[in-house]
């Protein structure tokens, strides 16, 4: 028995200052947005080199073609309580609507913000429960589509059938799974570059002078802990100006690639 007593006195010790640090954890405020389970979007981007959307036309969209001065903006990672609203504010202040991809355990964080998206016409798409890396078909996918299809669905709402990889990560067996599922792959053909917290006019210029007719430009409404996106919110309202001013028309995912074109044949 006495042979013991060091053992015990050193497993108290560490069950001690495991509940200290535990105790002691920084705590999140509710501000700071829930971490991307893949990481930030920083450390991850990888846009895939194959053409998916010439593999698979009609399930891979990036932008609509044909000559009609139509635009779509598309917001990814909300919602949040910091970003989120301020782009619904300029949005509603300039009567366009979009289309937010959400992430599923976001939109149980901050469901008033995902319910407030829908309430003021903007479009929904499935941006996965845990913003994982998943370029390939993995039992994972199911599991986060259905996980946030669910999660919106408790508030009323629905994703469209619209899927948009993390990171844009995908290969043709991530695809062919998510048509499985009943998705299309919703990728951009403009992309900000917002996630590297750029400036306003940073962001207007990665976006002026590359948008064409049918381009779906891609920013951020909510980003991973410590990103920056406010030279991005403030450059909504720009983007908005200049494409309006070139003619240009602004619509959702959902009126851009209407549901009967899901079954296009390859051209
Ligand atoms: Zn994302």
């Amino acid at each position: 028995m006495k042979k013991a007593a060091p053992y015990i006195t050193g497993i108290l010790v560490v069950i001690i200052l495991t509940l200290l640090a535990y105790r002691s954890a920084p705590r999140r405020s509710p501000d700071d947005p829930l971490p991307l389970r893949g990481g930030n979007e920083r450390d991850n981007r990888a846009i895939g080199e194959i053409d998916l959307e010439k593999l698979y036309p009609g399930l891979v969209l990036r932008s609509a073609k044909g000559p009609e001065k139509i635009v779509a903006l598309t917001f990814d990672d909300g919602p949040d309580r910091v970003y989120t609203p301020k782009v619904l504010d300029i949005l509603k202040e300039k009567g366009v609507k979009a289309t937010f991809f959400l992430i599923g355990s976001r939109v149980e964080e901050d469901p008033e913000i995902a319910k407030r998206i829908a309430d003021e016409g903007h479009a929904i798409g499935n941006h996965t429960y845990s913003h994982p890396k998943l370029t390939k078909a993995s039992p994972l996918l199911a599991e986060e589509l259905r996980k946030t299809r669910e999660a919106l669905e408790k508030l009323g709402l629905g994703d469209n059938g619209f899927f948009r990889p993390p990171y844009g990560a995908a290969e043709p067996s991530l695809v062919e799974q998510a048509a499985d599922l009943g998705y299309r792959v919703a990728m951009w053909s403009v992309d900000s570059l917002d996630w590297r917290g750029l400036s306003k006019t940073e962001v207007v210029r990665n976006v002026e002078g590359y948008v064409q007719p049918g381009s779906v430009i891609l920013q951020h409404s909510a980003g991973g802990p410590g990103e920056d996106l406010s030279g991005s919110v403030l450059a909504v309202a720009e983007i908005i100006d200049i494409l309006t001013a070139q003619g240009y028309r602004f619509v959702t995912l959902p009126e851009m690639f209407p549901a009967s074109e899901k079954c296009t044949e390859p051209k």
